[in-house]
């Protein structure tokens, strides 16, 4: 008889406290597509932790489809990214798009994000499976779930045993939203792997109003968290404006999960400061 691997809980040490992802509590991160400015990054921060956040998101190197589009300010936002940090007391996850970044942003980060686009980056992942810090391992948005497995064990081979998979949507025949978000990968990988499984609804179906729904839904088929982009006036937003959430969305769509999570006997991830 096939038996159920248990999720491990995967702990990323901030300088603020220790969160854990892949325990019985669910995990909200939040934040901008892009980090686009001081101010853009600290309300954002701020509003997303008052709902109740436990860390925070945002761009810093962005991988576009369109090389004429905005890609991220670098490392010219390292100092005030860190400022917000320590005024929020919030870590950060955030994706490195090519091996090089790794040391650069290591200070700046807590997570380390890999990208749909780089899920079969093999160079990229084994350098990620040396480092000291977790990696989020977002699934290709053509990739099989034993491909995303096999490639989480490129990072877990070199050492690093502290991965996270995200499912952000897979692209399917269906057009009418962006992608379409894959919730069997969440329980598959629930009950065939021990990696800790969060959701990504925003790149998953690209549209606003649809996001908090698919959040809700990640929180009742039994995902370890979710991952949802956040902006303070989405129409000016430097990337991804259509699905970034209002800051009054994100509390609303928080109160919904916190409701289900009730329902479900599961707690919300709180930051202890
Ligand atoms: C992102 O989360 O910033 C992003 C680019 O998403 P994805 O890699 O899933 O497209
Ligand atoms: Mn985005």
């Amino acid at each position: 008889m096939q038996t159920t691997p248990s999720t491990q809980i995967v702990k990323i040490p901030t300088a603020f406290g220790e969160l854990e992802i892949g325990g019985p509590a669910f995990s909200v991160i939040a934040g901008p597509c892009s980090i686009e400015s001081h101010s853009q990054f600290l309300d954002t921060a701020k509003a997303v932790k008052e709902n109740g956040a436990c860390l925070l998101r945002g761009g810093i190197w962005k991988m576009r489809t369109s090389a004429k589009t905005f890609q991220g300010l670098g490392e010219t936002s390292f100092d005030f990214i860190q400022a917000v940090c320590k005024e929020t007391k919030m870590g950060l996850v955030s994706e490195v798009t090519d091996a090089r970044q790794i040391a650069e942003v290591y200070d700046v980060v807590d997570m380390f994000q890999v990208g749909s686009r780089n899920m079969h980056n093999y160079s990229l992942l084994k350098e990620l499976g040396m480092q000291k810090k977790p990696v989020m391992l977002k699934r290709g948005f053509a990739a099989l779930i034993d491909e995303w497995i096999k490639a989480a064990e490129y990072v877990t081979n070199g050492g690093n045993k502290n991965v996270i998979l995200c499912e952000r949507g897979i692209r399917t025949f269906e057009t009418a939203t962006r992608n379409t978000l894959d919730l069997n990968a969440v329980v598959y990988v629930k009950k065939n792997s021990s990696f800790p499984v969060i959701v990504d609804p925003s790149h998953a179906v690209g549209i606003r109003a649809l996001v908090p729904d698919l959040a809700i839904a990640a929180a009742a088929c039994g995902a370890d968290g979710v991952i949802v982009e956040t902006h303070p006036s989405p129409a000016e937003a430097l990337s991804d404006g259509p699905q970034a959430l209002t800051f009054d969305d994100f509390k609303n769509m928080m109160k919904k999960i916190e409701k289900v999570l009730t329902a479900l006997d599961r707690p919300l991830q709180k930051l202890k400061i």
